[in-house]
């Protein structure tokens, strides 16, 4: 990977935030029909880490249906199925405050899989092996955006350690606390969940199955995610607990021991007991929404435009379609001999996602509040709403077709075609 010792060059587009959905901006614009040759760079504030590690990562996601293909069509798939992802064919979701519960099958969606649960670093791993292959892509990583500056039709960028670039279009893929959003005077809505995501993984008693669990308790939801290892034993889950502050503090300073009994007793012993749990890491969880995705030659994606409860695991599959639509309607502009950063392809970016992202934000506000009341008659609803949806065919179709992707105004790529 070379750095550019220019002090002035000059690109169409700068993608600020090489994570998985900056990474994925990228490996989507170099195949795109219109957009492959142009001229791209990808600014990252930390080294890139191209190898596969040997133990679990704790961060982990779900991947939906729609982010699979958007893969396959970039031809990432591949790379991410030959390290270790696992398949969940189900989906078990039940409230502690009662006997409601809602199962999902793959089968009944005439699908093989849910979802997969897939390593973060294996995901980023295998975008940055494809987009090593284009050598047009111009690195600066690792190294940071400081600060920007707009020149007529372009933006100049300035970076940690001096160097100067400029771009028509730049990307803010630069996560939760975005400074491309921050220089670019983006405003954002801010709202804490009031709770911490306590992440590990575990090994259990019992196989799980390939099946996805979801306890929701008042505190909080508590989830087990299942992992395959690569001798393909089903024992180990990666867990992802939410919690308030307090009590997130308390269960981060347990013992092993002591931490085992306490998810074993939260999860109703529903693999068996916990048996070890590798090392504990917790997150603030914060719901966050960007005013505008743009601005004349910039667009925000990712968690630098919206960050969500991890409760039905959407972020990044958010993201992906935020990258995949962008990619599309830059790739679109350009056919039609629109300039890389004209505001009016951006609006239409804008347009497609700022709706499905609105609407998965307050629907994962609403399960939060919904699971947290303690009053007998919502939990009555709740109860009964989750029975409802378990035996009602439609509506179970409904909710399963969102999580994976398949509603609404899906990107192109999404649909595993390619543009
Ligand atoms: C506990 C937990 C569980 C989750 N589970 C799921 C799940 O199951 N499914 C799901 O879809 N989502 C899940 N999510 C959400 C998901 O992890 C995020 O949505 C996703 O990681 C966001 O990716 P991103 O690329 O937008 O941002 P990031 O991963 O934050 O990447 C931003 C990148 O920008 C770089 N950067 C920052 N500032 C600068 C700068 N000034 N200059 C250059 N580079 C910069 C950073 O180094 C970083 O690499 C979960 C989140 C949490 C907290």
């Amino acid at each position: 990977m070379s750095e550019s010792k220019l002090i002035e060059s000059d690109y169409d587009v700068v993608i600020v935030g090489g994570g998985m959905v900056g990474a994925s901006v990228a490996c989507a614009l170099l195949q795109a029909s219109e957009t492959q040759s142009l001229r791209i760079a990808i600014v990252e504030g930390q080294a890139f880490n191209f190898e596969f590690a040997e133990g679990f990562d704790p961060r982990v996601s779900a991947i939906s249906l729609a982010s699979r293909k958007l893969m396959e069509v970039m031809d990432v798939w591949p790379k991410i199925a030959q390290q270790r992802l696992c398949p969940y064919q189900r989906m078990s979701v039940w409230d502690a405050e009662g006997t409601g519960g809602v199962d999902f099958s793959a089968l009944d969606m005439g699908e093989v899989a849910l979802g997969h649960i897939i390593e973060n670093r294996v995901v980023l791993a295998s975008l940055l092996h494809k987009i090593q292959q284009f050598p047009s892509l111009q690195w600066y990583c690792p190294n940071k955006l400081e600060a920007l500056n707009r020149l007529d039709d372009r933006w100049l960028l300035t970076l940690a350690n001096g160097l100067e670039c400029s771009a028509k279009l730049i990307i803010g893929a630069d996560g939760a606390h975005s400074v491309v959003r921050n220089l670019c005077g983006i405003d954002h809505s801010e709202m804490p969940y009031d709770h911490r995501a306590v992440v590990t993984t575990i090994k259990t008693e019992r196989a799980h199955e390939c099946v996805a669990r979801q306890r929701f308790m008042p505190k909080g939801p508590l989830a087990f995610l299942p992992l395959l290892d690569d001798g393909g034993a089903e024992d180990y889950c990666s867990v992802v607990w939410s919690l308030d502050s307090d009590e997130a503090e308390q269960i981060l300073g347990l013992e092993d021991e002591a931490f085992c009994e306490a998810i074993s007793r939260a999860s109703e012993h529903c693999l068996g007991e916990v048996v070890s749990a590798s090392k504990r890491f917790s997150f603030p969880l914060i719901q966050r929404h960007a005013n505008q995705y743009v601005r004349p030659g910039v667009a925000l994606v990712g968690d630098a435009a919206h960050t969500i409860h991890p409760l039905a695991g959407q972020g990044v599959n958010l993201g992906f379609m935020d990258a995949a639509a962008l990619v599309e309607e830059l790739n679109r502009g350009v056919q039609r001999g629109l300039p890389i950063g004209d505001l009016s392809v951006l609006r239409r970016y804008e347009r497609r996602r700022r709706g499905p992202n609105t609407l998965m934000i307050q629907s994962m506000r609403g399960f939060k509040e919904l699971f947290a009341a303690d009053a007998l008659p919502v939990r009555w609803v709740r109860n009964f709403g989750l029975s409802v949806t378990d035996s009602v065919t439609p509506l179970k179709h409904h909710f399963m077709a969102h999580a994976m992707g398949l509603k609404g105004d899906v990107p192109r790529m999404a649909r595993g075609i390619k543009i």
